[in-house]
């Protein structure tokens, strides 16, 4: 099989990745192959679904014009700096340039062991292969800026974790792998040529119209900030929690990479982690801001030899850009609430308004997902009102704010109606939700049915359209069906 390869990952010197082909596998078969993007990324799903497909998304065989490589990253996990990280599981095959002129990276995830799989197995379950083929194609049609999934395949081999399991790869695409992680590698070995090198890289990749400043570096420390203050506040707005934001898993093109024990909220609660190793919190859901601009001065400080001259100078520029994040994600959070709650125009109180209800969402117990949607009829009609009412523990907390709300909205030009149509097209009635992620792989681990993970892909393509018909995937978990813990792959 060939696929249209360009590639330039693997053209960069050496020290950025180690040459690996993917381990054979027993008996690939295919689970999914992801038609729409495939017709974007100019592939042709049906050969991918192929027998012959099988054998190159499992690893088996290499398509003509794959350079197979690992990258070399290293990263802060949970606050701590490793030096040596790097794709211990994943193998980059190539990239190619779609139909839409963009670039994008296909990568095998659960491909076997490479140069920095340190004591790991290079492997990939079932369960986190389906969990992230369904989060990240979720997020993609909710519109926050992520990774793909091109394909699952499952490899007829167990994996061994806590129990044994059945063995998968994802096909991941991404408009590159590059982290902050990758610039720490350098910065670590004090490589600045390296990090010249990868930094105009990075820029001329992800940021062409910042190029040609004479300072790359400065550039694409502003880019990385600005779309990471977006990102963040893009997952604020559905209720995204990343579970794992360490340096290695911050991309330097502002996709959100790595699902890994990820999860939507269904409660509305600042301080919800699901993460089991997230003992402290760290990564709890309203701890995403001030982590992604911690992990910022982590770029700025690898980035720093190549600021300026001088180091004076140098930690002058890092931290005026690094604490620029702040006033950029409250602007990008503002712009999100704004939408979700109806309001086109801007006015000073729309801030202190959308905290005072997150308050009360926080307070009452009540689902975030189904109250904006909720939000959205009472948008146009006050009589909705009791249906949204009806979330809280506390009625009145709901009606209290709801008159604020419509006081806010009297100064609005548009029509109920068209403020409602306008509304459901940022409050989703359709996110992954946790405990049907976990029944669609128990019914794919346990009994090999792939019913339950089709319908959920399916109905979250169109995640903003009402889907009577699975109105019951829309709802959150009956108290034994919520999912405590997330677990990493
Ligand atoms: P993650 O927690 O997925 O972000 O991965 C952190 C580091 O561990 C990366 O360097 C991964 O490549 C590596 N890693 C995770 N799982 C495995 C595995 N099963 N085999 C080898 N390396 C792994
Ligand atoms: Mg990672
Ligand atoms: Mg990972």
């Amino acid at each position: 099989m060939k696929l249209p390869f360009d590639n330039t990952y693997a053209r960069l010197p050496d020290r950025f990745h180690a040459r690996v082909a993917p381990a054979r596998v027993r008996a690939p078969r295919v689970v999914k192959v992801n038609r729409a993007l495939a017709e974007v990324l100019g592939l042709d799903a049906e050969q991918l679904a192929s027998a012959e497909g099988a054998e190159v998304l499992a690893g088996n065989a290499l398509a003509e014009g794959a350079e197979p490589i690992a990258l070399a990253y290293a990263g802060h996990q949970f606050g701590s700096f490793v030096s040596q990280l790097g794709d211990g599981r994943a193998i980059l095959l190539g990239e190619v340039v779609g139909r839409d002129g963009k670039r994008r990276d296909l990568q095998l995830k659960g491909a076997g062991r490479t140069p920095f799989s340190r004591g790991g197995d290079g492997r990939a379950a079932l369960g986190p292969v389906l969990r992230e083929y369904v989060v990240s194609e979720a997020m993609a049609a909710l519109g926050v800026p992520t990774t793909r999934a091109l394909a699952a395949v499952t490899t007829g081999e167990p994996v061994y974790r806590e129990e044994v399991l059945p063995g998968a790869v994802l096909t991941r695409v991404a408009a590159s792998h590059i982290r902050v992680g990758t610039f720490q590698f350098f910065a670590a070995r004090d490589d600045r040529e390296a990090l010249a090198t990868l930094a105009s890289y990075a820029l001329s990749r992800h940021y062409p119209e910042a190029m040609g400043s004479g300072n790359d570096a400065l550039a694409l420390l502003e880019r990385v900030v600005d779309a990471q203050a977006s990102l963040v506040a893009r997952w604020l707005g559905v209720g995204f929690v990343h579970g794992v934001m360490n340096t290695d898993n911050t991309s330097i093109s502002g996709e959100t990479i790595d699902y890994g024990p990820c999860a939507f909220l269904d409660e509305y609660d600042p301080a919800k982690k699901f993460s089991s190793i997230d003992r402290g919190g760290r990564y709890a859901f309203g701890n995403q801001p001030r982590i992604a601009q911690w992990n910022m001065a982590r770029l700025a400080e690898a980035l720093l030899p190549l600021l300026a001259e001088g180091e004076e100078e140098a930690v002058r520029l890092a931290t005026e850009r690094v604490e620029r994040f702040s006033a950029l994600f409250v602007a990008a959070h503002a712009r999100v609430l704004r939408a979700k709650l109806g309001f086109a125009r801007e006015e000073e109180g729309d801030l202190a308004l959308a905290a005072d209800l997150l308050e009360r969402l926080a307070s009452n117990g009540v689902d975030y997902t189904v109250f904006f949607r909720r939000l959205c009829a009472s948008a146009a009609d006050p009589a909705a009102d009791a249906q949204v009412a009806a979330l809280f523990a506390e009625p009145g907390a709901f009606r209290d704010w709801a008159e604020s709300w419509r006081r806010r909205l009297a100064r609005e030009q548009i029509t109920p109606e068209a403020r409602a149509s306008a509304m459901r097209l940022v409050n989703p009635a359709f996110i992954p939700r946790n405990h049907r992620i976990e029944a669609l792989i128990q019914a794919a681990v346990l009994r090999d049915d792939f019913e339950p993970f089709e319908t959920l892909v399916r109905v979250l393509e169109r995640p903003y359209d009402d889907q009577p018909e699975n109105a019951h995937l829309s709802e959150p978990p009956q108290l034994d069906e919520r999912v405590q813990y997330t677990f990493c792959g």
